[in-house]
């Protein structure tokens, strides 16, 4: 296997990959090839971090636009065609080759460590491993290069994943961390002992585990609550195919930085004070088939520098509080749909979605639709929420069927909580 050296690189090793890295995709990306070119931009000059703030930022929409453009192998030489998860409009496609393959490999074996799993351990992988969906693949390659036992169940079917735990006593689970409330749920319908099963920890994916000051969420605080488990968060996305991952202290997820450069940037394009939120922009590194350099993902989160208490060196991202192109602003008020979500998680509410509008005058109009079975009235919900967020929303009551088929839709892989049918 490749060597992607170590975690625990120094600043000038990193630069080292940087610089590695400007240089394949100079000489073998046709989109950065254009870019530099467009820009006059000498990457042999690029000696610092300001320097390399030169080089345009790379958006989701040029991947779209431009996608055989970032192609930096021979098409023959791909393995694994992926799709992004299209929670921004369109899905992207994404290309691995076997370096990149090996890398995924990597990555997620290093962010398994990172939640103390070990060779000895087996491990419930309760997401889906086909669809097009790369982490279910990451999840299951770093599991191989761990050693650890696997089953893999796939995504939904309580039943399917209580009866794996209780024959093949997994110590982890890989899950959404909702989906632990739908295996609680299931449990105490069929009278399954869950609080005394084998499951200690769950490697948690796609929802947010830590508030934006570093709190537990009402989610996390929710499932601990009912399941006295430890809950790991993990961040990462098929553009990054690179994990940020919570330690046992869970107070923000490390970055790999041998394997991604990062940036977190304010609205002129600066970096952020330490603490502070900003959009974070990527440069996933030791990448051959899809090179991106400088990729803003849309996600406002907190930069977090300092040495862990878990004696790790690497810095760490904080929660994601949202994505940069769904801030709403309600009548003077702005906020992300997370703090809605976050919200009604707290009131234990989670048949839900909100949608975002256009009124009249061009101004946000969010609805908040709730299932008719929610035991909370529409008007106590209102009152609950407008003391947690000091605004007032609208609320619909929806049936429990057309509320089903806005929240799952056929073609996603996860729950569509948040629809934004505003116009750009
Ligand atoms: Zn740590």
């Amino acid at each position: 296997m490749k060597d992607f050296l170590s975690p625990e690189i120094s600043q000038q090793e990193q630069w080292q990959l940087v610089k590695q890295h400007l240089n394949y995709a100079y000489q073998n990306s046709p989109f950065y090839k254009q870019i530099f070119k467009e820009n006059a931009i000498d990457i042999s000059a690029i000696k610092n971090e300001t320097d390399f703030r030169q080089i345009p930022i790379t958006a989701k929409e040029d991947l779209q636009l431009h996608n055989l453009d970032f192609l930096a192998v021979d098409y023959t030489e791909v393995i694994d065609h992926v799709t992004t998860s299209g929670t921004l409009g369109n899905p992207v496609n994404f290309m691995l080759n076997e370096a990149d393959l090996q890398r995924l490999t990597y990555n997620e074996y290093e962010s398994f460590k990172i939640a103390g799993v070990t060779k000895n351990d087996v491990v419930q992988i309760t997401t889906t491993l086909d669809r097009r969906f790369m982490a279910g693949m990451a999840y299951y390659l770093g599991l191989r290069k761990l050693g650890a036992g696997v089953i893999r169940t796939g995504s939904g079917l309580p039943g399917l994943q209580w009866d794996s735990i209780q024959r093949f006593k997994p110590k982890f689970l890989v899950a959404v961390p909702s989906f632990l409330l739908k295996l609680i749920d299931y449990a105490r319908q069929n009278n399954i002992d869950y609080k005394n099963s084998s499951v200690k920890g769950v490697i948690c994916i796609g929802e947010s585990l830590l508030n934006e000051n570093l709190e537990d969420s009402a989610l996390r605080k929710r499932i601990r609550e009912l399941w006295e488990i430890e809950l790991f968060s993990t961040y990462a996305s098929t553009e990054m195919a690179t994990a940020f991952t919570e330690c046992e202290l869970h107070k923000g997820n490390h970055i790999l930085p041998n394997l991604i450069y990062t940036e977190i940037l304010d609205e002129s394009g600066n970096p952020v004070e330490n603490g502070e939120v900003g959009e974070l922009v990527v440069t996933p590194l030791q990448v051959e088939s899809m090179p991106l350099i400088r990729y803003a993902t849309g996600d406002m989160l907190m930069k977090i520098e300092g040495n862990c208490n878990c004696g790790r060196s690497s810095a760490r991202i904080g929660a994601v509080i949202g994505r940069k192109k769904q801030m709403l602003k309600i009548k003077g008020t702005s906020l992300y749909p997370q703090h809605i979500q976050e919200a009604m998680n707290a009131l234990e509410i989670s048949d839900y979605i909100i949608e975002a509008k256009n009124d009249e005058f061009g101004n946000d109009l969010v609805i908040l639709k709730i299932s008719e079975e929610v035991k909370l009235s529409p008007l106590e919900i209102q009152l609950k929420l407008r003391d947690q967020l000091q605004i007032k929303l609208e609320i619909q009551q929806i049936s429990a069927s057309a509320l089903f088929q806005k929240k799952f839709p056929k073609e996603s892989r996860k729950p569509i909580i948040f629809h934004d049918l505003r116009s750009i």
